[in-house]
């Protein structure tokens, strides 16, 4: 069954929220696993976090092709980063802010351990746009977003925005 979870945005608690290791690898966490694929594709993104779309558990899925490569989509529960180097800025953006992107750093290389849907222990080394990923999407089961890594000042110009928005029912 194709299903489409709410994202939530910034501002809902969901995104701060502490999120638990997966420990029972069933066809219920398959379910969900499955449902964030649908919402990551249909959004459309090249990585979701289970915080996203209010589920407090360490799971995230990512794929740069955005469906188009199969070989290309990884499902991560409890990622740990196990070492990283050197730095990249680039312009981020998130489905939880949507139309916001700003500069951020991130670690140029990055290798991650984890497991995957059926429990099994993966391990990714990645540079470049997946090493971000990566970054970000671990990033949100530890309750941290994008505009974290931002100055004070870029910061509370987008909260400003964005409580803008939420004044007009817009956010
Ligand atoms: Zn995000």
């Amino acid at each position: 069954m194709f299903m489409i979870l709410p994202i939530l945005k910034y501002g809902a608690p969901g995104l701060r929220a502490v999120n638990k290791p997966v420990e029972t690898f069933d066809d219920e966490l398959r379910k969900i696993v499955k449902n964030m694929i649908d919402t990551m594709y249909s959004s459309p993104g090249i990585g979701l976090a289970a915080p996203q779309v209010g589920l407090g558990i360490q799971l995230t899925t990512i794929d740069l092709s955005v469906g188009e490569d199969p070989g290309q989509l990884i499902v991560l529960c409890n990622p740990e980063i196990i070492y990283q180097e050197g730095e990249q800025k680039c312009d981020e953006g998130c489905l939880s802010l949507p139309d916001f992107s700003e500069t951020v750093s991130r670690p140029l290389r990055i290798k991650v351990r984890g497991r995957n849907a059926e429990g099994e222990e993966v391990q990714f080394e990645a540079d470049g746009l997946l090493a971000r990923c990566f970054s970000h999407e671990i990033d949100h089961l530890n309750g941290v977003l994008f505009i974290d890594h931002l100055s004070p000042l870029k910061r509370s110009l987008i909260r400003n925005k964005i409580k803008k928005l939420a004044k007009a029912g817009d956010w």
